[in-house]
C-alpha cells in the first residue's frame, strides 16, 4: 500500500515537472511537431483498443469521424479500451452524485458525470494513471513560482481548498504530505464552508466562479476572514463582473482553468490570458463566422488512454485573441470563452427575415454597461421573447437602461427587436450552474413580406 502510494505521488510529480518545465512551448512549429508525434502514437497504440476504431485502423485523424456526447453516451462500450458498458458506469456515478459519498470507483476507474444542460448527460472514465497525471498537470499549469517552495519537505504544506459540484476521486487525489486538501461540497452552498475556511485558511481557493464571487461578497461583508494568495475559476465562465468584485474582496485576480468532463482544456498564464492545452490536447477549429473569430472546437486528446475523445465536438464558443500573448507560449491564446452554443441568442433579419445569431459577449455587453448599479441579470430567450431579470438598487431606471441598451443592439445588429418582459433576477438553485443567458427556443425564420 506505501509503495502503491509513493508510485503515485511519483507520478504526479513526473507529470507537473513534465507539463511545467517540459511540455512548454515557445514556437508554434516545436508544438506542432510535438502534436503530430503524440498522436502518431495515439493513432497506432491506443484507438485500435477501442472497438469503435478498430475497423478505422491505419486512417489519419481527418479521416475519422467527428463525435459529440450523445454518440459518446449510445456508444460508450465502443469508445473506451477497457469494454466497460454504460449501465454499470452510470449507476456507480448517479450512487455517488445521490449519496454524496465519493468513494466508489468502477474497478480502478474515477466515473465522472456531467451534467446535460442539453438535455444529454455525459459519463467519462478516467484511470488512477490519468487520475495522477490530470492533478500534476493541474498544479503545473495552476500554481504561481511563489508557491512553489511549499512542494519542498521542509516547508508547510500547501494548503488547497477546492469547491466542486460533484467530487469524485479525481478531485482527492491532490491530498497528500505537501499539500493540505479540503474539498467543499457545492451542494451545501456557500455558507456552510465559511467556518471550515476560516479553519482552513486556504492559501489557494479553487472553485467556480459563482462561488468566488460569494465568498468575495463574504469577505466584503465581514462574514469571511481569510487571505488566499491564489485564486482558481474552474467549471463556469469567469465573467468581468465578477473578476472585478473577486479582484476586490482578495486583493488578487482568479486566474483560470477551462476544463469539462471531456479533459482539461485550457489554463490561464502569468499574464492573465487564457491558453488551450495544446501540449495534451489536438484542437481543431470550426469557425463561426466569416472573420475566424469564434469557433467551436474540436477535440481530441492524445494523453488518454481510458476513454477516447476524438474528433470530438465541444458545445462550447471560444473567441481567438487577435495578439500574441506577451508571456511567449506557443498554446494559442483565447480572448474569451463565450459561452456554449445555447448561450448564442437569435433574432430575425429586418430585410431578410432569416435567423442571426447575438453572440454571449454582445449581449453580455450591453447588460453589464447599461447602468453602473446592475449587480445580477439573466436573460432567457423563449421565441421572440427575452425575460430580463436584474438586481439593481434603482431597478426602473437599470430596467429602463437595459431596454435601450438592447433596442440600440437589435438596431445595430439590423435584427427584429424581441419582446423584452422584465423581472427580478433569481438566484440559481444550489449546486446548480449559472446561466445567465440561456436559448429557451428559437423564435420563427420570419420570411420578408415585401
Ligand atoms: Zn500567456
Amino acid at each position: 500500500m506505501a509503495l502503491e502510494h509513493l508510485r503515485s505521488l511519483l507520478r504526479i510529480a513526473v507529470s507537473f515537472v513534465h507539463s511545467r518545465w517540459c511540455l512548454r512551448f515557445s514556437r508554434r512549429e516545436q508544438l506542432e511537431a510535438w502534436q503530430r508525434r503524440q498522436l502518431k502514437r495515439f493513432l497506432r497504440e491506443v484507438l485500435p483498443r477501442a472497438p469503435r476504431f478498430r475497423a478505422l485502423e491505419g486512417l489519419a485523424l481527418d479521416q475519422l469521424p467527428y463525435m459529440d456526447k450523445k454518440m459518446l453516451m449510445e456508444q460508450f462500450a465502443a469508445c473506451n479500451t477497457r469494454g466497460i458498458e454504460l449501465q454499470p458506469a452510470l449507476e456507480v456515478a448517479l450512487q455517488a452524485e445521490q449519496s454524496r459519498d465519493f468513494a466508489p470507483l468502477l474497478g480502478e476507474f474515477t466515473v465522472g458525470l456531467s451534467s446535460g444542460t442539453s438535455g444529454h448527460r455525459g459519463v467519462f472514465l478516467v484511470s488512477a494513471e490519468e487520475r495522477e497525471r490530470w492533478a500534476g498537470t493541474l498544479l503545473a499549469h495552476t500554481l504561481p513560482r511563489a508557491l512553489l517552495k511549499h512542494l519542498l519537505p521542509w516547508q508547510p504544506p500547501l494548503r488547497i481548498a477546492f469547491f466542486l459540484r460533484a467530487n469524485s476521486r479525481l478531485y482527492t487525489t491532490l491530498a497528500n504530505r505537501r499539500i493540505d486538501f479540503a474539498f467543499h461540497d457545492l451542494l451545501l452552498g456557500v455558507d456552510a464552508a465559511l467556518p471550515v475556511l476560516e479553519h482552513q485558511q486556504p492559501d489557494v481557493l479553487v472553485a467556480p466562479a459563482t462561488v468566488l464571487r460569494g465568498l468575495a461578497e463574504a469577505k466584503l461583508a465581514g462574514r469571511l476572514q481569510i487571505a488566499p494568495h491564489h485564486l482558481v475559476s474552474v467549471a463556469e465562465v469567469l465573467e468581468p463582473i465578477d473578476a472585478d468584485r473577486i479582484k476586490q474582496a482578495f486583493g488578487c485576480s482568479a486566474a483560470q482553468i477551462y476544463q469539462a468532463s471531456e479533459g482539461f482544456l485550457g489554463y490561464s498564464c502569468e499574464q492573465g490570458n487564457l491558453h488551450l492545452n495544446e501540449s495534451h490536447l489536438f484542437i481543431e477549429t470550426e469557425w463561426l463566422d466569416v472573420e475566424q473569430h469564434r469557433f467551436q472546437p474540436v477535440i481530441t486528446d492524445f494523453s488518454r488512454t481510458t476513454q477516447t475523445i476524438v474528433r470530438y465536438r465541444l458545445n462550447d464558443i471560444l473567441r481567438l485573441a487577435a495578439q500574441a500573448c506577451p508571456c511567449g507560449r506557443a498554446e494559442r491564446t483565447i480572448e474569451a470563452i463565450e459561452g456554449r452554443a445555447d448561450e448564442v441568442l437569435w433574432l430575425p433579419a429586418l430585410d431578410s427575415g432569416e435567423l442571426r445569431p447575438l453572440y454571449p459577449d454582445l449581449v453580455r455587453r450591453a447588460l453589464t454597461t447599461a447602468a453602473a448599479d446592475i449587480r445580477e441579470w439573466s436573460v432567457h430567450q423563449q421565441g421572440m421573447t427575452w425575460r430580463v431579470g436584474l438586481l439593481a438598487d434603482a431597478p426602473e431606471i437599470a430596467g429602463a437602461a437595459v431596454e435601450q441598451a438592447l433596442n440600440e443592439l437589435f438596431e445595430q445588429h439590423g435584427l427584429r427587436p424581441a419582446r423584452l418582459q422584465f423581472g427580478v433576477w433569481r438566484e440559481p438553485e444550489v449546486g446548480a450552474k449559472r446561466r445567465r443567458l440561456l436559448l429557451e427556443q428559437r423564435p420563427e425564420q420570419t420570411p420578408c413580406m415585401s
